[in-house]
């Protein structure tokens, strides 16, 4: 198997082994990690239909995190996709209304986050262990709603780790904050801060290249790293369900070895739909990678006229997990559509953190010709959740509602009527009250809980562990702070 290394998007030269960029989680010039190629899959795609989520997980990541031996990854994947999940399949397929829903939302948490993170603790204890690191870590998290929980989850009790998190104290759903507060754990920490998500991911990234900082940590016996989907570690267990989901349409026998399939993802930070790109570099058969975007569509805008400009005004909308103007993982699509010139990715880089904006050249979009961006406003959001409710009796989320929008869209528009995998990012529990209200605004004078409740009644599907445990779960975490203030609330925590 080839060795596959890791650099920075921005020019540090500086080479790392899968576990050592896992570890670090951001390259020292503030760039993130890139693979040195992106291996191609050495089994066959007949081969891999044979294998469960398990199996199949491995024979994609041992391609990239060619530093872990067999027996380490393995014990990783099997810690991870175990009865956390309440189905055996992992990430089931669902039909409805035409196009086939990839379920990422079986987990603890009952969002897509799961999937990476779910593995990621494993894969960072497995790398601080093989690279003889004697200092404990710190995850430090930005989250929009759903990384928040789901790396709290996946860290709480750790040995040999602590996990603080900061999230948008007016930002997030009642039942997505309600997740994180009553996060029980003394190596937890959950701050609500006064701005949105991209300065909470703003203000995590300057303290991750605070170099006076780190010092200061690092004496303390403290070592930062990152559970945000800038951590290469989290990419790359993404990529695992696009190939299952190819496999299991095999399996039925949708498609045909070879048939190429769309692929729709609802997208914020685009990890998820990065992940896609991926997959499909490792030769997977993918037509478009349609990227769905909710009223700060950034992304489509960027699509459409190669220039990224964030100067616009930021919209609260009923699929937060996606209101980002700051998407971290374009990043890793630059670099690659700037032939891997990080010099060049490191000036765009800059123009953005400088006047909010870049523009690509005309031969740099070209190679975005696998993208297609579209975008749903709240009702046409709302309506398509009401639509695919009424025709076929399945509830989705808001998100993944943004998805299924942009993908009918897509299909009415081009006429392409290749298979599509729409990503599907959450439960519907997870924002029942938006959910609940696109099926019928009278739903609006319930309570949360009346609601959920109500969800189970007309969708069949019985409400799930994450939810229940909830109820009645005291608050435990109450801290809030202004933006510049995060970094005294970690230093405070790690007294
Ligand atoms: C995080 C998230 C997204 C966006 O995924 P990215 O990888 O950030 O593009 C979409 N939907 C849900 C429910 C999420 O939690």
């Amino acid at each position: 198997m080839k060795e596959i290394s890791y650099s920075s998007t921005r020019g540090d030269k500086e080479k790392y082994s899968a576990s050592m960029a896992i570890l670090k989680g951001l390259a020292s010039d503030g760039g993130l990690f890139v693979p040195s190629e992106i291996p191609a899959l050495d089994k066959s795609l007949a081969e891999l239909s044979e294998m469960d989520y398990q199996g199949l997980a491995y024979e994609v990541m041992k391609l990239f995190l060619t530093d872990y031996t067999e027996d380490e990854l393995k014990k990783c994947i099997a810690a991870a996709y175990d009865s956390k999940f309440d189905t055996e399949e992992i990430a089931p397929l669902a039909e409805a209304e035409g196009s086939y829903y990839l379920e990422l939302f079986h987990g603890a948490t009952i969002a897509f986050k799961d999937m990476a993170l779910s593995l990621l603790p494993h894969l960072m204890t497995t790398a601080a262990k093989k690279n003889g690191l004697d200092k404990e870590i710190v995850i430090l998290t930005a989250t929009s709603g759903d990384t928040g929980k789901a790396a709290l989850a996946g860290f709480a009790d750790v040995p040999g780790t602590r996990i603080v998190v900061f999230y948008p104290k007016s930002g997030v759903s009642p039942i997505q904050e309600k997740q994180m507060v009553t996060q029980k754990g003394a190596n937890t920490k959950v701050i609500g801060i006064h701005g949105n998500f991209d300065d909470a991911q703003t203000g995590v990234k300057k303290i991750f290249s605070d170099k006076e900082f780190a010092a200061e940590l690092d004496a303390k016996g403290f070592v930062f790293s990152s559970a945000n989907s800038i951590n290469i570690g989290r990419l790359v267990p993404q990529i695992c369900y696009y190939i299952y989901a190819y496999t299991r349409l095999m399996k039925e026998e949708r498609i045909k070895e070879g048939d190429k399939i769309n692929i729709c993802v609802p997208t914020g930070n685009f990890g998820n739909i990065l992940a896609a790109f991926y997959a499909k570099n490792m030769g997977l058969p993918v037509g478009k990678l349609i990227c769905a975007s909710n009223t700060n569509k950034v992304l489509f805008d960027f699509f459409e006229s190669g220039t990224y400009d964030r100067n616009r005004e930021f919209h609260v909308t009923s699929s937060p997990s996606m209101d980002i103007l700051i998407s971290s993982n374009l990043e890793r699509l630059i670099y690659f559509i700037a032939g891997g010139d990080a010099a060049r990715c490191g000036e765009l880089m800059s123009e953005l953190s400088g006047d909010g904006k870049y523009s690509i050249t005309d031969s740099e979009k070209a190679g975005l010709k696998d993208f297609y961006g579209g975008f749903a406003d709240e009702a046409q959001t709302a309506e398509q959740i009401a639509k695919i409710y009424k025709a076929s009796g399945y509830v989705i989320d808001t998100h993944t509602a943004v998805a299924s929008y942009v993908c009918d869209e897509y299909k009415k528009s081009t006429g392409d009527n290749a298979p599509v995998v729409i990503a599907s990012t959450a439960s519907p529990y997870k924002f029942t009250r938006s959910v609940m209200n696109a099926i019928d605004p009278e739903y609006d004078k319930k309570t949360d809980f009346e609601l959920i409740d109500d969800l189970a009644k007309i969708s069949n599907v019985p409400i799930p562990q994450a939810i229940e445990d909830i109820r009645s779960a005291p608050v435990l975490h109450k801290t809030e702070c202004d933006v510049d203030k995060m970094k005294d609330v970690i230093k405070d925590f790690l007294k």
